[in-house]
C-alpha cells in the first residue's frame, strides 16, 4: 500500500543511500531518488516500483553543484508530498590534511557539509508549518574521533551531529523530527571512491545491518543513533558531561586561570 508521503533520499544510487531507499519502499512510502549516476538510480527506481508498488522518481543531480543543488532545493521546498528527508550522501577522503589539496577539501565540505545544510534548511520551513516530518541525517562515528586521522571528513560529520542537535531544539518543537545517524566502517562503494584500502582493517559492518539498525533508532524518534555503540550509557554521560558544561560557558568573568 503506497502511503501519502514521500522520502526524498539523496546519494540514493548505492550503498546506505540505496539500502534505505528499499526500506523506505518496503514500508510503503513512495520515493525521491537523488544521486550523479543516472543509469543506476533508473535501475533502482524500476525495481523498487516493481517489487513494491510504490512511485518512485529519480533526479539526477551533483550536489557539489550550484545549479543541480537549486534544483533538488527547488523539489523540497515545492513539493508538498515530501515528509522525510534522508541527507545521506556523502564522500571521505584518503591521506592526512597536508597530503589532501584545498580543492579536495573544499569538495568535501560542499557535498558533506554545504548540500546537506542547504537541503535541510529548504525543507525545514515547510515541515515546521505542516507541524511534521522527519529529516535524517548520515553523520559518522569518525565525527567524534579526531584520533581517527579523518581531520577534515571527521570535521564535516561533527557539523552535521552539531546540525541535527541544534535543529532538534529548534524543530522538534514544532513536530518536525530529527534524527543524527553515527555509522562506523560499513562494506560500502565509499572506500574504493575515497582510495582508501580497507583490506587490513577489522571486519566492518554490513550496510543492510547498519540501516536496519538505523530505523530502530528511527521507530523510537531518537535524536542520536550509533548502531556500533555496543554500551549506550557511554553516549549518554559523554551528553551529560557536556550539559554540566553549559552553565559554566556562559560568565562574563575570566576563569581565575587566564587572570593576568
Ligand atoms: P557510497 O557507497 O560511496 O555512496 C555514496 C552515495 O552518494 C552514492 O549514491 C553516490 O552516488 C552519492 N554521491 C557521491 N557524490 C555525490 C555528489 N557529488 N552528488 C550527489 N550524490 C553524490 O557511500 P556510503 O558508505 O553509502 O555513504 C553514505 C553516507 O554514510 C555518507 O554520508 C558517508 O559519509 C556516511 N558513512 C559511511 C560509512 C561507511 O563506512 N560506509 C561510515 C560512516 C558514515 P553517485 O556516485 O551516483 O553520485
Amino acid at each position: 500500500m503506497t502511503t501519502s508521503t514521500s522520502v526524498l533520499i539523496t546519494g540514493a544510487s548505492t550503498g546506505i543511500g540505496a539500502t534505505y531507499a528499499e526500506r523506505f519502499a518496503r514500508r510503503g512510502h513512495d520515493l525521491v531518488l537523488v544521486a550523479r549516476d543516472k543509469v543506476r538510480l533508473d535501475a533502482l527506481a524500476a525495481r523498487l516500483r516493481l517489487e513494491h508498488a510504490v512511485a518512485v522518481d529519480v533526479l539526477p543531480a551533483d550536489l557539489t553543484k550550484s545549479s543541480d543543488l537549486l534544483l533538488v532545493e527547488a523539489r523540497l521546498r515545492d513539493d508538498e508530498r515530501i515528509a522525510t528527508l534522508i541527507n545521506n550522501a556523502g564522500m571521505a577522503q584518503s591521506g592526512s590534511f597536508i597530503e589532501q589539496t584545498p580543492d579536495q577539501v573544499e569538495r568535501v565540505i560542499a557535498l558533506n557539509i554545504t548540500a546537506l545544510a542547504r537541503l535541510s534548511n529548504a525543507v525545514a520551513p515547510r515541515l515546521a508549518g505542516a507541524g511534521k516530518g522527519a529529516i535524517i541525517n548520515i553523520s559518522s562515528v569518525v565525527g567524534l574521533a579526531p584520533e581517527f586521522n579523518m581531520s577534515v571528513y571527521g570535521a564535516t560529520k561533527a557539523f552535521v551531529l552539531f546540525l541535527s542537535q541544534g535543529l532538534h531544539l529548534e524543530l522538534s518543537p514544532k513536530g518536525v523530527y530529527v534524527q543524527a545517524v553515527l555509522p562506523a566502517g560499513t562494506y560500502t562503494e565509499i572506500w574504493d571512491r575515497a582510495g582508501i584500502d580497507i583490506s587490513a582493517y577489522a571486519e566492518m559492518m554490513k550496510v543492510d545491518d547498519l540501516v536496519d539498525a538505523a530505523l530502530v533508532g528511527f521507530d523510537r524518534r531518537e535524536l542520536v543513533t550509533i548502531p556500533p555503540l555496543q554500551t549506550a550509557a557511554r553516549w549518554d554521560a559523554l551528553d551529560t558531561a557536556r550539559q554540566a558544561l553549559l552553565s559554566d560557558l556562559q560568565q562574563a568573568k575570566v576563569a581565575e586561570r587566564y587572570r593576568p
